[in-house]
Parts: structure tokens; sequence; C-alpha cells
């Protein structure tokens, strides 16, 4: 009822949700309470979720905040969804985002843009900015969103949440809509460190319906012995021009506390940071134009009706169906996968990917922790970026690195910029640490 109440309130104003499953949930509560009293109730009862516009519920609507998808409804659920109602948890809505969770302000949404609850001239981020908007708007306890390029650790940096992406791999993707399948995963928004944890710990672990989920056991932070105490400050990332001076002086401050609380801090180098940013945008854009094919006016949602003949009915129903952002990254996608071009990109940007992944393991071999902004600074204004593509993108600069290499990352809300605003501290781990990500964040918190 609280929630409901909050969303009922603030809702218009901000658009975080493009609906709410109002009298489900109020059922779902009521069946939930019963459980509680019997004694019978699964481990998140009592946690009322919200869920990105492409995670699929069945029997309910989901668009991808696109036109194109309008009027579709989810024939299955997603198996990271399932494995949360399962223990009863409530879905209270689902919230808005990017189109194809593509962007990094939530500007991009057919549904309209939804704004930051901190500052409401502010956006809140991307691709996932609903559901970081929910949990910081007070409209539910946690949220799930995606995560290809940072769409869940930066909105986190801009709405002072709790943000954390899983290794590849570790939650299944089955039911979530693809953008660039070998990046994409699902993930939480919450307030505490522990909220996090607990979400994960009952969605991640293997799934037959996803070929790319691991078989490794998922271990949590309290059944380590003991959590590592080397941490690896990315120097160029930390130091990097046009960063926040107050960032900056954050990590200062942070290496001489976690000296003292008995830790090994490096600054360490890393010489790949200028090529994250044009390596995501070709592998990303060539999966998302093999994976975007399949909304044809045909087979989903909208078909212009004006069409005539099929070839006509593709060429209407896509162009009318899609907004810009994702017709741009089509056409990239489709350009640097041509034949005359695919050497010179896109098979360049999977050989830097390789090495990317060598050079970061190499670092996190010596140091389980790296520590790195999740963006250069607070959340901008609405339409700050809007006019220029290129800026919009190097927004993901710090975020990316953790789905190129496929590690699991989180963005926890420590620091503030210099105007006052809201910037995570980022940290990553290497492949199936999960557990000691945790237990360093929480010690650091
Ligand atoms: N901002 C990035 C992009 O636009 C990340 C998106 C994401 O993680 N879904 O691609």
């Amino acid at each position: 009822d609280h929630y409901l109440e909050v969303i009922a309130a603030k809702n218009q104003e901000l658009n975080v949700f493009l609906e709410v499953f109002e009298e489900e949930a109020r059922n779902e509560a009521q069946r939930i309470d019963k459980k509680i009293a019997n004694n019978s109730a699964g481990k998140l009862a009592g946690m009322v979720i919200a869920i990105k516009d492409n995670i699929c519920y069945a029997n309910h609507e989901i668009n991808a905040s696109s036109k194109i998808l309008k009027g579709f409804t989810s024939q299955f659920t997603a198996t990271a969804l399932q494995r949360l109602l399962d223990e009863d948890a409530i879905i209270i809505g689902r919230t808005n985002c990017d189109e194809f969770a593509m962007g990094s302000s939530n500007e991009n949404s057919a549904m309209g843009v939804c704004k930051n609850p901190i500052d409401p001239t502010r956006v809140p981020g991307g691709s996932s900015g609903g559901s970081a908007a929910a949990v910081i708007g007070n409209m539910c306890t946690v949220s799930l969103g995606s995560d290809t390029g940072g769409s869940i650790r930066q909105p986190a940096s801009f709405c002072n949440t709790v943000g954390f992406k899983p290794g590849y791999g570790r939650v299944s993707r089955y039911g979530l809509i693809a953008y660039a399948s070998s990046f994409d995963q699902i993930g939480p928004f919450s307030n505490n460190i522990e909220d996090s944890e607990l979400v994960y710990s009952v969605m991640a672990g293997n799934d037959p319906m996803d070929s790319t989920s691991s078989t490794a056991p998922v271990t949590l932070s309290n059944e380590l012995k003991s959590s590592p105490k080397k941490i690896a400050f990315l120097k160029p990332a930390i130091k990097a021009q046009g960063i926040d001076s107050e960032i900056e002086k954050y990590f200062e401050k942070a290496e001489e506390k976690l000296t003292k609380a008995g830790y090994e801090v490096t600054w360490v180098e890393f010489n790949w940071l200028d090529y994250l940013v044009p390596i995501y945008y070709i592998l990303t854009t060539a999966e998302a134009s093999s994976n975007l094919a399949r909304y044809d006016g045909m087979h989903f949602g909208f078909r212009d009706k004006s069409a005539k003949g099929i070839d006509d009915i593709y060429v209407k129903s896509r162009s009318k169906g899609f907004g810009e952002e994702v017709k741009r990254r089509i056409l990239l996608g489709t350009f640097v996968l041509s034949s005359g071009f695919y050497d010179s990109y896109f098979g360049k940007a999977q050989k830097i990917r390789r090495l990317v992944k060598e050079d970061t393991e190499k670092i996190l071999k010596e140091h389980p922790i790296i520590a790195l902004p999740t963006t250069p600074s607070g959340a901008f204004k609405l339409e700050e970026n809007t006019d220029d593509p290129i800026k919009m993108y190097l927004q993901d600069i710090f975020t990316v690195q953790a789905n190129i290499t496929g590690k699991p990352a989180i963005s926890l809300p420590l620091m503030t910029d210099s105007q006052g605003l809201p910037v995570g501290f980022q940290l990553m781990a290497d492949s199936k640490k999960e557990d000691e990500l945790f237990a360093v964040s929480k010690e650091i918190n």
C-alpha cells in the first residue's frame, strides 16, 4: 500500500512506471501474508520488486519502451523473474527505460523521458533509468534492470542506489529482450548491498534455457573465510581528463581509509581506456542489428496498416516502429558487419576485446578487486546531451569494461561531485567472484 501510494503521488511527474500491477500486487501481498502467518513464505516474502520493461512476464505487456512492441504480451516469464516469484516476491510494475536498452539517459524511450527523483530537472541515467528511479523514489524495495554496457551501474550512480551487474552467464538471459547477447545481464538495484546480494542469490545459477548460462555454483559473501585485501585503483580512470575534481579527491581519501583498514591499495595503469567505448559500440551494434531483425512487422507488435506487400510491411513497420537511436545502431551494426568493412571494424574490435580481457585479468590476478568511478560526474540535465550521440556514448567510458570482459561489477552510492550530485564508486572482480565483490563492498561501505 505504501509503495502504491507513493507511485500514485509521483509517477505522473516522474514517469518511472509504464504500468503498475496494482490489483495483482495487492492480491499477491494478501496471499503472501497468509503464507507468512503459516511460516511457509519464501525468502523474498515482503519484498516489492519493479521490473524493467525488457524482462518478460507471462500474460503481461512488454514494450522495451518501443513503439514497435506496443500491445505485445509476453508468452512466458524470464527465468530470473520466475525465481523471484517462486520465493514470494511481489512484482509491482514495469519501469521505463531507453528503447531496447539503448541509451544512457532514459531519453530514448518511446514512452517519454523518466526524470530523476533526486532532481527532476536531471536524467536518471540509462538505460534502466526507471528502475533506478523507482528505488530511490521509494516506489519499491528492489528493482531489476539489465546491463549491457552500464545500464544498471550508471543509473545507480546518478540515482544514489546500489546497482549490481553479475558476471556474464551468472543470471539467465532467458526472457530478457536481447540487445547485445554476449554482453547482456540482468541485475538488481537496491538501497543496500544486502538486498542486492539476496536478490542476486535467488536469480543466479544455471538455466538450461540459456546456453551461455554458467554451471558454476553460486557462492555468497557470508560463505567466505576471508575477503581479499588487495585493491587496484584504476589510475587512468580516476585521473581521467574531464573527471570531476571531487571524485579524484574521494579516491585519494579512500586510499588512506582503506590502507588504515588493512588493504593494500595499488594505483594501476591500464592502456585500453580510450578503446573501450569504440569497441563496445562496434560489437554491441553488430549484435543488435542481428537481434532486432526479428521485429519485422509480422511476428510482434506494431504493423503499419498502409503497407502493401511483404517488403513494404518490413520497411514501413520498422521505419515507423523504431526510434532514432535504435535505427542509428541498426545502421551502424549492419555497416560494421558488411563485407569489405568486417575486417577493419568488427574483426578488429573482437581482437581488442580479447586484449582488454587479458589485461583486465592480469590486473585481477594480483589485485582481486579493481576500483574506479562509475561515471565521470553526477546526473546531467535533461536534453543536455541529446544532440550529440558521441557525447552520450562517452558516458559509458567506465562501465563498459566489465561487460566487454564479462566480469561482475557493482556501483556503490558513496561519492558526490562538486555540485553535490551523487556519483557511484565502482568495484569490479574476476569471473565467479561475486562473493568477494559483495564482501569488499560491505567493508568499504
Ligand atoms: N549506455 C549504454 C548504451 O547505450 C549501455 C546500455 C545498456 O547497458 N543496456 O548502449
